[in-house]
């Protein structure tokens, strides 16, 4: 089966070999080659550089490095170059230069480095506005040392991810009038950045702070090593008809989360550290049920955050823009997919809409976007402390009930709502006890 299969792969090659013969004797030219450079990217970010050529058919090559000095060779067969190499490498840390070189149809391009590199090269098939593409990633050897986390400081601080959907080679979707998804995710990330950073309590982590591919596990995995207490995905949607708009708020859907969480329970020895609080416990016993239990406890809280700050971002969004959905959505979404890190996505309007295109490339916009997102955290972790948090310091006063005083009274008194008093003390009616203690917001 597998042998004839194979026969049958190698027949059609074979078949389409003879078709590009064919192809090429009725269009040859004198400096013909079946195939062609066609543009090449640089991509520098902190950890690594991306480049990608674009080549007119899947490329036939052939890579090796040299050192003294550093050098990364490749040999396109039967390929010519259109490309400038001039100024590609010019803000690149990496490669010093680019040059080529042509033998027999042959292009062997060289990248000169500034150093010795950690490289994946690979071909990528055509996709989306793409066509065929070799990618090489030279990653920096102390990669992840540089991101060897280390303990949070008891500051207090709520850390959270900021992460900018898609960057460098990955556009995300693309707008009517040609705005790129990455960009806007960008901006609005940068202005949340600033937001939290300005906040007692707060600190930004920027899972990308620049135009430049992050994989998404390596996003997850940022985000674990820079101790993120929650994580938000920013991003803008599309739909192949401009009519579609507003924004909408995504969390993980339970079952992805729990068939994560069965993948972790099968090499617990090595994650359990990405369970949190349970981690040491899951390591040290051999009780599946207890370890078990013990990573749905952490996954129901994450849940629950994720939920939380949900439904606080839809509070604030509601103010300022159309809603695609008025309740948390259940995603899919990879980038979500760590249920020990509570999550959410936030799709902040349809870039496919034209109206909604104009609105996200506005700076003021952004802006608005931004404050609501940071509004909606902030109010989840005010009402909803963590542990040793600075919120849980200064988030509330403590109030006492004594006799005669309700619900509607204290909610006078300390000039808030009701249903305010409710919400952050998790009270199931509106009767109190008297000693009872409650948790009286700052500011109404
Ligand atoms: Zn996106």
């Amino acid at each position: 089966m597998y042998r004839r299969s194979l026969l049958a792969i190698a027949k059609l090659r074979v078949l389409s070999l003879l078709c590009v013969i064919a192809l090429s004797s009725l269009f040859s030219v004198s400096t013909f080659a079946a195939n062609s450079i066609d543009g090449i990217r640089v991509w520098p970010a902190p950890e690594n550089t991306r480049i990608v050529f674009d080549v007119k058919q899947k490329p036939d090559y052939k890579f090796f490095t040299l050192s003294k000095p550093d050098r990364l060779v490749i040999d396109f067969t039967d390929t010519k170059n259109t490309v400038s190499l001039r100024s590609l490498a010019v803000n690149d840390p990496r490669v010093k230069l680019f040059r080529s070189s042509v033998s027999k149809g042959k292009t062997r391009l060289v990248l000169e480095l500034t150093k010795s590199y950690q490289l994946t090269v690979f071909p990528l098939a055509p996709a989306g506005q793409y066509g065929n593409r070799l990618v090489i990633d030279l990653y920096d050897k102390n990669r992840s040392q540089k991101n060897v986390s280390k303990p949070k400081e008891s500051v207090g601080d709520i850390i959270i991810g900021i992460d900018a959907g898609h960057g460098g080679e990955d556009p995300g979707s693309i707008g009517g009038k040609g705005t790129y998804e990455k960009r806007v995710t960008l901006a609005i990330a940068k202005k949340l950045q600033k937001l939290i950073n300005n906040e007692k309590g707060m600190k930004a982590v920027m899972i990308r702070s620049g135009d430049y591919h992050v994989d998404l596990n390596r996003r997850t995995s940022l985000a674990r090593d820079k101790h993120v207490d929650f994580f938000v995905s920013i991003h803008a949607d599309a739909f192949h008809t401009p009519k579609p708009s507003g924004a909408s708020v995504w969390v993980v859907t339970k079952s992805r989360a729990e068939s994560e969480l069965s993948r972790w329970l099968l090499n617990r020895e090595k994650k359990s550290e990405l369970l949190g609080g349970g981690g040491g416990v899951i390591k040290n016993t051999s009780d599946s049920h207890l370890a078990l239990a013990l990573a749905d406890m952490s996954k129901e809280h994450s849940l629950g955050v994720s939920f939380g700050v949900a439904n606080n971002v839809i509070k604030e969004l509601e103010k300022i823009t159309t809603m695609h959905k008025k309740t948390p959505q259940n995603g899919n979404f990879a980038v979500l997919k760590s249920s020990d890190i509570p999550s959410i996505l936030v799709e902040t309007g349809f870039i496919s809409n034209h109206k909604e295109e104009q609105n996200l490339i506005w700076s003021k916009h952004q802006q608005r976007l931004a404050d609501a997102i940071h509004n909606g955290i902030k109010n989840h972790f005010m009402a909803h402390p963590l542990t040793g948090s600075y919120f849980a310091s200064v988030g509330y006063k403590k109030h006492k009930v004594r006799s005669g005083e309700s619900l509607s009274v204290l909610a006078k008194r300390y000039n808030t709502s009701m249903s305010k008093l409710i919400n952050i003390n998790g009270l199931k009616s509106n009767s109190l006890r008297i000693g009872q203690t409650l948790k009286i917001p700052r500011t109404g």
